[in-house]
């Protein structure tokens, strides 16, 4: 039995075209800088760096490659530990984080005595930019941290009212889930940090990349000591097959407009066809569809064992609870618990996300297993 896809938020399949330009991309290290084998590969490397860049609108030196967004976002975070010597041992960040960056907070707090202050978002996901300003203090502030695109509820943050309300202080956007959500060209003018993940946006697992504008370079400690590679900021001898494929995925994803329009289609077609059968829900998260992730839809299902629901219909359909991250650890999410749903409805509710290679027929056929598998339940 095939397994109908529709975890497309967890990890996005690889790419073709992708996979053709790592495939080409040979051997060498780049950093071998005596021999033309290396020059060639350095050469692919930075063209993906530029690739990058060029997505967020940003400048190729203000892009550093990491294994991935954890990583991208621990950079960011624990990065700033020194600004304690400035007086600055503030960060702000919100309670619907992934965890990568509300546990690089804590790690801060316990091991370098950093308060966090926490900003709650509105009952559908949203962080205000009052908010945030009531949290931010411009003299002791050292970072503000904020998810530009929710992994579980698609909330797009409304970017430019972060950047107002942060002022100068620097503010670092986990954008993992962003290039299939939105347009980015313009993001990087708005925040000084972003953590990007390839494998969420049709490239290779394994590789990332945080944005540092130069003019927050001199604030960010590395969190890795090596060889000097990147300035320093992460050193560690570059992946160049994961380089060039997230460089390949960027150069989709800054053309993905028209694909975002028509997933968006598909997730309308499925939620029809699920009030078409009858099945009650609740949508968690965005009313407003154009501030919410296209393929995105995170269900609430009354009464629902979201888990035993999905192990029903395993291997037919792939969906989660709550984000691939967390699950495996049995606590209801976090940020559905954030928007104030309690724990059974937290635990009545699933994640669908839909993703480039979903079709309109998947859409008929996910929504009735789901329906039938609910009859089973019940
Ligand atoms: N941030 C967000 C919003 C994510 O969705 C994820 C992946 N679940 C990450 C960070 C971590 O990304 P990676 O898998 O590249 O470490």
């Amino acid at each position: 039995m095939q397994t109908l896809y529709l975890d497309n938020q967890a990890s996005t399949p690889i790419s073709e075209v992708v996979l053709e330009q790592m495939l080409s991309a040979g051997f060498g290290n780049p950093h071998s800088n005596q021999h033309s084998v290396g020059w060639r590969t350095h050469a692919l490397v930075e063209r993906a760096r530029e690739d990058v860049a060029e997505l967020i609108g940003a400048q190729a030196d203000e892009i550093f490659f990491t294994s991935g967004a954890t990583e991208a976002n621990n950079l960011a975070v624990l990065g700033v530990r020194r600004a304690t010597d400035n007086g600055r041992g503030f960060i702000v960040t919100s309670s619907i984080e992934h965890k990568s960056i509300l546990a690089s907070c804590e790690a801060l707090a316990k091991e370098h005595g950093f308060k966090i202050s926490i900003v709650q978002p509105d009952s559908q996901g949203f962080v205000s930019g009052s908010a945030l300003a009531d949290n931010a203090d411009q003299d002791r502030t050292a970072l503000i941290s904020m998810g530009l695109v929710n992994n579980e509820i698609g909330v797009i943050q409304d970017l430019s009212a972060l950047r107002q309300a942060a002022g100068t202080l620097l503010l670092h956007c986990d954008a993992a889930q962003a290039p299939e959500a939105m347009e980015m060209s313009t993001t990087a003018g708005l925040c000084d940090l972003m953590s990007l993940s390839a494998h969420k946006m049709r490239g290779p697992m394994g590789i990332g990349a945080l944005y540092i504008a130069r003019h927050a370079q001199r604030h960010i400690a590395p969190i890795l000591h090596g060889g000097g590679q990147q300035g320093g900021i992460r050193p560690g001898t570059l992946p160049v097959h994961l380089c060039v494929g997230m460089g390949a995925a960027c150069r989709l994803a800054a053309k993905n407009a028209d694909e975002r329009s028509t997933i968006a289609s598909l997730r309308h077609k499925f939620l029809l066809r699920l009030r078409e059968l009858g099945l009650p829900f609740e949508l968690n998260g965005p009313r407003d569809f154009s501030r919410r992730h296209p393929g995105n839809a995170n269900l609430r299902v009354p009464g629902l064992d979201a888990e035993q629901l999905i192990a029903l219909m395993q291997p037919g359909l792939a969906i989660s609870t709550g984000s691939a991250c967390t699950s495996g650890i049995m606590e209801p999410s976090h940020v559905l618990t954030a928007l104030g749903l309690n724990h059974d409805e937290a635990s009545s509710s699933l994640r669908v996300s839909i993703g480039y290679r979903n079709t309109a027929d998947e859409m008929v056929a996910a929504a009735q297993m789901l329906f039938d598998a609910h009859r089973r339940t019940v």
